[in-house]
């Protein structure tokens, strides 16, 4: 059986999403920036794809919508540019947490060693953090608070519209990393009180290389990439029309069958949940509640996590252990210690991450192979005999 759980990793285009790249291949091939007919085509397909999408976040105007080359470069604007016309006013403090995706988590180490000083948030033991740690860390001389909307790791949701609120009435600017939200929990930027919001089509089943800054209206933004005029002088380079139009149909379908979706997921996370749960020395990472549909991590003890996912995709269950930046890498997941985890418990984590492509039989096949993986591993761990025969104590 063949069952795709990497979904956090990326999700496989919709048809909806093919169609239409393709179909504006070979319909709107011009340049936007050229006057004749075939790039004003190109011109009107690239705006309409603007005004959907920024009807779709909730935002006031499309000219809040800036297009990126997915959610890494739009996260690496939003900081920067916060950084920039903050220190411009002698603002050099910026607030995130410690469990951010690398993609915040380094450009804020660059801007630490450019001068600035990052101020991480603990993360809770269920994988949040609350609106209360923020105004705490609130000072005269904050540049930026940026909080992730929902992690991708274990898929934990953090309270942000109350940091939006917090933010606002401190008179500093907001960004969240919402690339695990949008599409798949609903995310609605002025109700939310977001500032600068990051989202990238490959995790909602649209396009890889493309993805959006919305920045609102008065919001500062510096340029990573100089050039031409595109993107009202903020991201130079002709625009990926074809994926950008795919983007932009693809979020309009999933948003329209996110409650649908979600109904028919929910459940079956619910039993990846609960049956994992019963492997002996096994702990779901995140709180139990406050998670999106389709993201379950769990440790379990006395194994290593690489081991367990090349023997899952033996019998063809494709997972991750975390983020697929750290896969590959011996260190334990960034997120998971952040969450308070010893690193020999970290080490043997497990993300599953759901989308409306897979079945209950898919799950059924999950929570009959992987106890049978975990038992075998325990059974060639020279950690576990440790474990079993007393000479380390079980942490979980
Ligand atoms: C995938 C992901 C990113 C990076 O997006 P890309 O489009 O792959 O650059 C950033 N943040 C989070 C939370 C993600 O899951």
């Amino acid at each position: 059986m063949f069952v795709y759980a990497d979904n956090a990793a990326t999700t496989k285009m919709s048809q909806t999403a093919q169609k239409t790249m393709i179909e504006a291949m070979e319909r709107v091939w011009g340049n936007p920036s050229s006057l004749h007919t075939t790039g004003q085509e190109a011109k009107e397909a690239l705006e309409g794809a603007r005004e959907t999408i920024a009807r779709l976040l909730g935002a006031d105007s499309p000219r809040e919508i800036y297009f990126t080359s997915g959610g890494s470069e739009a996260d690496n604007q939003a900081i920067r540019s916060a950084a920039f016309y903050g220190a411009k006013k002698g603002k050099k403090h910026i607030i995130s947490t410690a469990f951010e995706h690398h993609a915040v988590l380094h450009t804020l180490k660059k801007l630490e060693k450019e001068g600035f000083e990052i101020t991480l948030l603990d993360v809770h033991e269920n994988g949040v953090v609350t609106a209360e740690q923020v105004k705490e860390a609130i000072r005269p001389d904050t540049a930026l608070v940026t909080v992730m909307y929902a992690n991708n790791e274990i898929g934990t949701v953090q309270p942000i519209r109350e940091i939006g609120a917090v933010c606002r009435a401190a008179g500093v600017p907001f960004h969240t990393d919402a690339v695990q939200a949008v599409c798949h929990i609903p995310v609605n930027v002025k109700e939310d009180n977001i500032d600068m919001l990051s989202l990238s089509a490959h995790k909602f089943h649209g396009p890889k290389g493309v993805g959006v800054l919305y920045a609102k209206r008065g919001t500062l933004l510096a340029n990573l990439i100089e050039g031409g005029a595109q993107e009202r002088g903020k991201r130079a380079g002709t625009e990926n029309i074809p994926a950008i139009v795919s983007m932009a149909e693809t979020m309009q379908e999933e948003l329209a069958k996110m409650d649908a979706v979600n109904a028919s997921i929910i459940p079956l996370r619910d039993k990846l949940i609960a049956g994992l749960s019963e492997i002996p020395h096994s702990r779901l990472n995140g709180d139990r509640n406050a998670r999106v549909p389709g993201t379950v991590n769990f440790c379990f003890e006395g194994i290593e996590g690489e081991s367990l996912l090349l023997m899952l995709d033996e019998e063809g269950i494709q997972a991750s252990s975390g983020s697929a930046c750290t896969s590959g890498s011996l260190d334990p997941s960034h997120v998971l210690l952040a969450l308070g985890l010893p690193h020999e418990v970290a080490h043997g984590s497990l993300r599953l991450s759901l989308s409306e492509e897979n079945t209950e039989e898919q799950i059924d096949h999950i929570l009959a192979v992987v106890p049978k993986v975990v038992a075998y591993l325990r059974d060639i761990s020279p950690v576990w005999e440790a474990l079993e025969t007393g000479e380390r104590p079980h942490l979980l």
